[in-house]
């Protein structure tokens, strides 16, 4: 895993000097599906700085075992009635699709007192299985969100369909661009983030934006779902 993070970091480095300019930041992000508790710790001894997670019943019964220096962002699908058992221990969630979840997200975190950063997951590729909104329907929606007293918009997330045109790509560029543009209309909003860019992707996603990749196979393995 070792040796595997370390091509990571070189590749993440190469395509950042070959696309993007030396002070933007490109996080990485291990997401820790399936993987063992001392895979993940291994992996944040090892400078790893940021978790993913994307089931809350796994999350819940992993996270105690978790290095406490790691951050966590939740990136799964989630059902309004689990949102309670992770407000006070994620630090962003990345996979809000309605207005529906973020106003839920909002009240539990007004209640726990404090304010939830969250990405819009975007459907990039119109695939009808997978979570995220339409793209037509971005803009009305961070429009509502950003009301939200208890929310910090920061940016978008997508997963583009596998082996995605580059233009899917660049097309998720440009909805973040327009987010960014669009300024005060966003009272309280701070859009720093495109979350896109996988094992199989990661390069071209930092082509076309990306500021944070989210791997999970290309550092731990492939996955199994057995255990
Ligand atoms: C599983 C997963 C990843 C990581 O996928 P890999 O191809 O294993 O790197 C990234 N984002 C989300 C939302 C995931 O569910």
């Amino acid at each position: 895993m070792k040796n595997n993070l370390t091509e990571i970091l070189r590749r993440i480095a190469e395509a950042k000097a070959k696309y993007r300019s030396p002070d933007e930041e490109i996080r990485l992000m291990a997401v820790t599906k399936t993987v063992d508790p001392d895979k993940i710790n291994f992996a944040v001894d090892e400078g790893v700085s940021l978790l993913g997670e994307n089931r809350v019943q796994e999350y819940l019964s992993k996270k105690d075992s978790y290095d406490k220096t790691a951050e966590v962002h939740f990136i799964g699908h989630l059902q309004t009635n689990k949102v309670k058992y992770i407000i006070d221990s994620v630090s962003m969630i990345q996979s809000v699709d309605s207005l529906k979840l973020a106003s839920e997200i909002d009240r539990h975190a007004q209640k726990v007192g404090r304010i939830m950063d969250i990405l819009i997951e975007v459907n990039i590729g119109d695939e009808e299985t997978k979570s995220g909104i339409d793209s037509g329907a971005l803009k009305e929606l961070a429009l509502e969100i950003a009301k939200l007293g208890n929310i910090r918009l920061r940016g978008l997330m997508a997963i583009p369909p596998i082996g995605a045109d580059e233009s899917v790509f660049e097309e998720m560029h440009k909805l973040y661009e327009e987010l960014k543009g669009m300024g005060d209309e966003l009272p309280n909003a701070q859009i720093d983030t495109l979350s896109m860019g996988m094992s199989g992707d990661y390069e071209l996603a930092i082509k076309h934006g990306s500021t944070l990749v989210r791997i999970g196979s290309g550092l731990f393995g492939a996955r199994n779902y057995n255990v």
